[in-house]
């Protein structure tokens, strides 16, 4: 059987799984939010997940989905970001190795975290495609499995599982905000969430500047869009013309996609650091943003997902000053 979407019970699966190699995250209630919106906001702190994003839950569970044949031979991916480092820790946890290509252009300090996290690095080529056809060459000649960042069921059923604890610990909550890049986390939570509360709301939410999805599901048909430099760097690249999992569940699942700008995810950052004293990459602000915005409407509580914390901290500290965020050196 062909099947193209993520249900309930691959999640408790996955869930059972990775248990004991993830954090449940806690979800805490946000004071200042609540009152300016007017329902009882919560936050899920997902940025303390091990390794600073969720993205440790869709990988290690399909590193556990691995048949032994293929867990010797190795995993592989082209991701320097999040993705990168999950895969590095969760593999090592499991004893298999991993492989991540990279450029030459990515810096070093970038390469030198995830190697520290276990993985073992290939520096390939000028670009993120000159690596990933190093990673296609690793798949078809040493046998090792790619692990895609997104558009996989392993991994959508991964990150499913944080919506599992969102509506375990709030079972009425009305809407959950989800940063949305390629849709893996997206298509988990909502799969999670409607899966167990059909009435809650899950709206997406991603940046202005080459926003994948959100072009994409107004297409009706995955497309490609300028990549920009933005705040919210997770939620770059695109959503991939072959799309088979994400693209279809997020149609199916999500009620709105909302886009926010540079100036309006920069006060994200900085509401979540002075106001909640936390500390987390532009990504993980959208919700928090879109509330500050105007942008949400809800018929009861809301909840947001802090996705990740991995920010450039002299970037963090330009944005916390209401200076140009982009003045430094991150930007080629
Ligand atoms: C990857 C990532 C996202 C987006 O997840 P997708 O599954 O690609 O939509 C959001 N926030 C952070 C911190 C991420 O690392």
């Amino acid at each position: 059987m062909n099947k193209s979407t993520i249900g309930l019970a691959d999640i408790f699966s996955a869930r059972k799984r990775i248990a004991g190699q993830i954090e449940s995250t806690a979800l805490v209630q946000s004071p200042s939010l609540s009152q300016s919106c007017g329902n009882d906001v919560f936050l899920k702190l997902e940025h303390r997940q091990i390794t600073g994003s969720f993205k440790l839950r869709g990988a290690s569970n399909a590193i556990a989905m691995l048949d032994r044949q293929k867990a010797e031979n190795g995993v592989v991916a082209a991701s320097t970001g999040n993705h990168g480092r999950a895969l590095a820790y969760a593999a090592k946890q499991a004893g298999v190795a991993s492989t991540i290509c990279m450029s030459r252009l990515v810096p070093s300090n970038k390469v030198e975290e995830i190697r520290k996290l276990g993985a073992e690095i290939r520096i390939v080529g000028d670009s993120q495609d000159d690596a990933q056809v190093e990673v296609e060459r690793l798949v078809a000649e040493e046998g090792m499995t790619m692990l895609p960042p997104f558009d996989h069921a392993a991994i959508i059923a991964g990150q499913g599982t944080l919506g599992l604890e969102i509506i375990e610990a709030l079972p009425d909550v009305a809407t959950v905000l989800v940063p949305v890049s390629g849709g893996g986390l997206a298509a988990g939570v909502a799969a999670a969430v409607k899966g167990i509360s059909a009435s809650t709301k899950v709206i997406g939410i991603s940046m202005e500047r080459g926003a994948a999805m959100s072009a994409s599901l107004a297409a009706q048909k995955p497309v490609q869009v300028r990549e920009e430099v933005s705040l919210a760097d997770s939620l770059g690249g695109g959503i991939g013309l072959d799309n088979r999992f994400t693209f279809s569940m997020c149609q199916d699942l999500l009620d709105e996609v909302i886009l926010l700008s540079e100036a309006e995810i920069a006060e994200g950052i900085r509401h979540i650091y002075a106001q909640e004293r936390e500390i987390v990459e532009g990504a993980a602000a959208v919700g928090v943003a879109a509330l500050l915005a105007g942008k949400i409407h809800s018929n009861g509580p809301v909840v947001s997902i802090l996705s990740g914390r991995n920010i450039d901290m002299a970037l963090h500290r330009r944005v916390i000053n209401g200076e140009n965020p982009f003045a430094g050196d991150e930007v080629a």
